[in-house]
């Protein structure tokens, strides 16, 4: 299946013109691959899908979990050293550290003081590929 780049129209192979690589709807010249979401069904460019095989989902449905800390913490996964003053290491452990940063993580997308969407785009795949294993 391709999707056009211009009208978002969604054919196949047998929908082309005869002789001419064009979009049947509209004829603009440039189309992609198109894959289904496997969260909402929708044809997508393959370039805006995440996911692996057939499991591919679209942002949209991707970005659905963008509020839920707990999965996106679990989905993700990666760690990054810090620089924590040694008066802080003296008094908080690394569990009250992870339990204020969580705390303080949940009132900022709360008061939706934080945009998770290049978050989001640099995760998709695991992202899509948490949300396939709870299925
Ligand atoms: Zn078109
Ligand atoms: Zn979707």
């Amino acid at each position: 299946m391709f999707i056009c780049d211009n009208c978002n129209a969604v054919f196949s192979e047998f929908d082309f013109p005869a002789d001419k690589d064009v979009c049947p709807e509209c004829g603009s010249h440039a189309f992609d691959e198109a894959v289904q979401c496997r969260g909402c069904g929708e044809w997508v460019p393959r370039s805006e899908a995440w996911g692996f095989g057939s499991r591919l989902r679209c942002k949209s449905c991707v970005s659905e979990r963008s509020e839920d800390i707990d999965f996106l913490v679990s989905a993700t996964g990666d760690t990054e050293d810090v620089e924590i003053p040694m008066l802080y290491r003296y008094i908080f452990s690394d569990d009250d550290i992870e339990a204020i940063l969580y705390r303080a993580a949940k009132e900022k997308l709360a008061r939706g003081d934080f945009d998770a969407s290049d978050y989001i785009d640099d995760y998709a795949n695991d992202i899509a590929e948490a949300m396939e294993k709870e299925e």
